[in-house]
């Protein structure tokens, strides 16, 4: 439970498990190296497969004396390819092949489509894009389920490779039926939160948050932002989601990749400002699926996500089935802690995000428990939480003393594994109770003397348990 404060890394790590890191002893040496967080993919493994996965995660963290969330990553309406003959089909650039919604098997430049209304989503000049991005074509006609397309750039497409339509509004549901299995087996499994794939509004949100509750349950939602439509809409998702995740695989295919680094950036101050984690992902060390050292790029990129301040970054195919995944997270290790020791150092990189602290009196207090913790070079900030809101917010002002979310529910602690710089401890509701004992009792677990050091309780709640009448209470020792 003291690991963070030891490595004093505060951005999050978050690994996707795969065949290459399944077993018990790799998920433990995952946990070793430094991971937070685990994605379970749900395009991928059966779930008899993730249930086994959870089981061992449960396991070796209890045993270590750590606490990971965990989160089952729902496919939403990602659109596939249909099954080809032989598997395989070429398309010549420059010629034209047709792409239907009938039930075919895939021959002679018929293209099967598995989502149903393709043929009424596209219209003439649309973009019809195949394998991320590889493969593009241009929509020249639609006739009944047929859509007659031309090959701009051609290559071998293989059965089932993703489809995006980025200049076509789609008008599937944000969840399909196999979304509202996985999600009912999250809630079986009791996983901790959920990731929503091709998010396009708040709505998607809601819908999925309203289907947990007719399954008797309830789960944070980390809405994925991969969509034109869903930066459009951004803010009502931040407002609807539990945090967000910025994924730059299908994102980078949906709008012009130039784009990409600003929009990052904007999507991160945005999620901040809302006092909601922000994920970065998707080719954070892509070359280390097959290679034991990063590219020097790859390198900048993990160190520019921390130094704009993320919550987390994400491996996925690195972890998930490539020959390096251990050593991947070791580097990531390694590279965010440089990037925040000189984050810290360097006033030029401090922060200038407007936090929009007026109004809100549990804000303001975090703004001025961030200067405090600084000018009083305060051991830490506690920050008693039920819900985990408190610490989020205070995790948001991203302060130089460690946070310690103290909660009663192992649930919250867990989630509060993907925050910047929270260290969650679970105690029992009457050791809250007393800061002053909850202080020791903190200081204990995490190895700090108290001597001569002053340290601040920031509570949401107030000592009355009034809303809206938060308290920062400095102690000293
Ligand atoms: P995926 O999502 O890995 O499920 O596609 C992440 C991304 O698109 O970047
Ligand atoms: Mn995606």
């Amino acid at each position: 439970m003291s690991r963070n404060i030891h490595t004093g890394r505060k951005t999050r790590i978050i690994a996707t498990l795969g065949p290459a890191t399944q077993s018990p002893g790799m998920i433990e040496r995952l946990l070793q190296a430094g991971v937070d967080v685990f994605r379970l993919n749900m395009s991928h493994g059966s779930h008899r497969e993730h249930a086994e996965s959870i089981r061992q995660i449960r396991r070796l963290a209890s045993k270590m004396r750590i606490h990971a969330a965990i989160f089952c990553d729902l496919c939403g309406p990602k659109i596939r390819v249909g099954t080809l003959a032989g598997g395989a089909m070429e398309l010549k650039a420059r010629s034209v092949v047709v792409v239907t919604t009938r039930r075919v098997t895939g021959r002679d430049g018929v293209i099967p489509s598995q989502y149903g209304a393709l043929h009424k989503d596209v219209k003439p000049g649309d973009r019809i894009l195949l394998d991320d991005g590889k493969l593009e074509l241009k929509v020249l006609s639609v006739k009944g389920r047929d859509i007659e397309c031309r090959v701009i750039y051609g290559g071998v497409l293989t059965d089932r490779k993703g489809i995006n339509l980025p200049d076509s509004r789609v008008s599937a549901p944000s969840l399909t039926d196999a979304d509202r299995r996985d999600a009912r087996f999250a809630l079986e499994q009791a996983v901790d939160l959920l990731a929503l794939s091709f998010v396009r509004s708040a709505e998607g949100i809601l819908a999925l948050k309203r289907y947990l509750r007719r399954h008797g349950g309830e789960l944070p939602v980390i809405a994925k932002i991969e969509k034109p439509q869903a930066l459009e809409a951004i803010d009502g998702i931040l407002q609807e989601a539990h945090g967000i995740m910025i994924a730059r695989g299908d994102l980078g295919i949906e709008i012009d990749p130039a784009r990409l680094p600003m929009v990052q950036k904007e999507l991160i101050d945005r999620a901040r400002a809302a006092c909601k984690p922000v994920i970065v992902a998707t080719q954070m060390m892509e070359s280390m699926i097959d290679s034991s050292r990063p590219t020097r790029a790859e390198v900048g990129d993990v160190s520019n996500a921390a130094m704009l301040g993320a919550d987390a970054v994400m491996l996925s195919g690195e972890t998930s089935v490539g020959r390096y995944p251990l050593q991947a997270v070791r580097y990531m290790n390694a590279i965010l802690r440089e990037a925040e020791q000189w984050r810290q150092r360097s006033p030029r990189c401090g922060d200038d995000l407007d936090m929009r602290v007026a109004e809100s009196p549990r804000r303001a207090l975090a703004n001025a428990a961030m200067g405090i913790a600084r000018d009083l070079r305060l051991l830490a900030l506690l920050v008693p939480t039920r819900s985990g809101t408190t610490a989020m917010v205070v995790s948001a002002f991203r302060p130089s003393a460690p946070v310690i979310g103290v909660c009663p529910d192992a649930r919250t602690a867990r989630v509060l594994t993907l925050n910047w710089g929270v260290i969650p401890m679970q105690l029992k509701p009457a050791e809250i109770a007393d800061w002053q004992r909850m202080s020791r009792i903190v200081a204990r677990r995490l190895g700090l003397s108290l001597n001569d050091r002053s340290l601040a309780v920031l509570s949401g709640f107030g000592k009355s348990g009034q809303k809206d009448q938060p308290v920062l209470k400095i102690l000293r020792f």
